[in-house]
């Protein structure tokens, strides 16, 4: 298992194409504005080899038997998936931030599963090509990047449809060495500083689409990718300190938009190619999985939201009000709603046919609706507490600065006895939270929540509900 420093290193080995503000970045690891994601990244590494961490953060590979870090591991029954969820929530109460990890996790837990049911019904032989790249994966703690969602172009049209057929990632040639695709992936978490990314499809496809049912793993660095970092909420604060809110870890996961120019990829690592009716099963895995996680990573973020709250309402010298008291009790209620979801849907798993365990589906897509909604509500009442100075705070340097800092520390004070700067970074640290990408990353992170509302209705099983009321009612079975 990789130390963070090793992970760090590894990184600098890399030849990843990343490109930020219309520059080539040649110094990813070392630079402000990749920083705070890499740091939250090495903690998934670091915490493996901390005493207080490692039963959560590390598994026994059931395919060699050696320890290894969670990240890697195929949940094998209900304990793993509750640790994963209890690994997620403690780690996000150290970072504040997204660790980025549990993408490429959920991908290679899904593709695991699959893959099995594929060859079962297909006659492929995928799993063990799968089987051979993870215990690659588990051996050298590989991060990976999910790479699932396609960026679409008319989202009206099916993936053949479209005018330009590169809006859905494909295969433009087959030989007997591997495979070339090309197109482009969006909103890739932590692509940046993984070492591979594991390809899935999009959606559900049709026999017309089936040159876009394709999942396969890349080097993030293999010639022919080309990754466009995303800007996010006050980006350019990250060449600062305080007004950053969490310089070590930063706010949420850097994403990239992610361009596949003529890749190619070896049979070795090629997982789906062309099977369309496993698509569909690949994607409803991957987002449950993924869904699954949102109350235990959240609800670290939360749990953070609502310390910083707290901190400012005795900093502002109001802790004692009823209804701050009262506004601080439904922030934790909502929290804990949110964890409650993620671990019933983790003890409500169930054994696939390949033996990994698989969330409630329904469960896990019902916690991560509640994360649209909730950590808004959460984010909200801190601003009610933390009062409109959230929006109105001078900068950093008017802070510092030799004439006018006097007057920002003298008016800007709260009670006696803390120093104005500890207030002012506080409120930073609650308004990088809860204010644009972080709020953004709730809503549309592991699927809008559309796309969980179509799993709700699918999974709810209303026909069995609408037979309940009409045996009580005692309808006829026809009404
Ligand atoms: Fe993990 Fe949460 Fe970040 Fe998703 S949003 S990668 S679950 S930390
Ligand atoms: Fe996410």
């Amino acid at each position: 298992m990789k130390t963070g420093m090793e992970y760090k290193d590894s990184l600098r080995s890399l030849n990843t194409q990343v490109y930020a503000f219309g520059k080539l970045v040649d110094d990813l690891v070392d630079n402000p504005l990749f920083q705070p994601h890499v740091n939250s990244a090495a903690l998934t590494y670091e915490l493996a080899h901390d005493p207080v961490a490692e039963d959560l953060v590390t598994a026994t590979s059931h395919l060699t038997g050696k320890k290894i870090n969670r990240f890697t591991h195929i949940h094998q029954n209900t304990e793993d998936l509750i640790k994963k969820v209890k690994m997620l929530r403690m780690i996000a109460q150290r970072t504040g931030s997204c660790f980025q990890r549990c993408v490429g996790f959920d991908a290679i837990n899904a593709t695991y599963s699959v893959t099995y049911e594929m060859d079962q019904e297909l006659g492929t032989d995928y799993h063990q090509r799968f089987v051979e790249y993870l215990k690659h994966v588990q051996e050298n703690d590989i991060m990976v990047a999910g790479a699932m969602t396609d960026v679409k172009g008319d989202r009206g049209l099916r993936p053949s449809q479209q005018k330009d057929p590169d809006m859905y990632v494909r295969v433009v040639e087959k030989n007997d060495k591997g495979i070339i695709i090309n197109g482009a992936k969006a909103h890739m978490t932590g692509i940046v500083n993984s070492h591979d990314m594991l390809i899935m499809p999009t959606a559900a496809m049709k026999e017309e689409d089936k040159g876009y049912a394709l999942a396969c793993a890349v080097p993030v660095d293999a010639p022919g990718v080309i990754h466009i970092f995303g800007r996010q909420t006050n980006d350019d604060r990250k060449y600062g300190e305080i007004d950053q809110g969490n310089a070590t870890y930063g706010i949420v996961g850097g994403e990239a938009l992610t361009v596949l120019e003529n890749v190619f990829v070896p049979w070795e690592q090629v997982f789906m190619c062309g099977e369309w009716q496993f698509a569909g099963l690949l994607v409803e895995r991957f987002a449950s999985y993924h869904r699954q996680n949102y109350g235990g990573c959240k609800g670290g973020v939360a749990d953070v939201i609502i310390g910083a709250t707290a901190t400012i309402a005795d900093y502002n010298g109001v802790t004692q009000a009823s209804h701050i008291r009262d506004k601080i009790t439904e922030m934790i209620h909502l929290t804990e709603t949110l964890f409650s979801g993620s671990l019933a849907c983790s003890s409500e798993g169930r054994k696939t046919p390949s033996g990994a365990c698989f969330v409630d589906p329904l469960l896990a897509n019902t916690v991560k609706q509640n994360v649209t909604r909730f950590i808004y509500e959460i984010s909200r009442i801190s601003h009610d507490i933390a009062g409109g100075i959230l929006a109105t705070l001078p900068s950093e340097q008017d802070l510092k600065d030799e004439k006018i800092g006097k007057y920002v520390k003298k008016y800007l004070k709260g009670v006696e006895g803390v120093p104005t700067e500890d207030r002012i970074r506080i409120l930073r640290l609650l308004e990088n939270m809860t204010g644009g990408t972080a709020l953004a990353e709730s809503m549309h992170g592991a699927g809008s929540p559309q796309a969980q509302r179509v799993m709700i209705l699918r999974q709810g099983n209303l026909e069995h509900k609408k037979q309940l009321a009409k045996d009580l009612a005692k309808v006829s079975k026809k009404g």
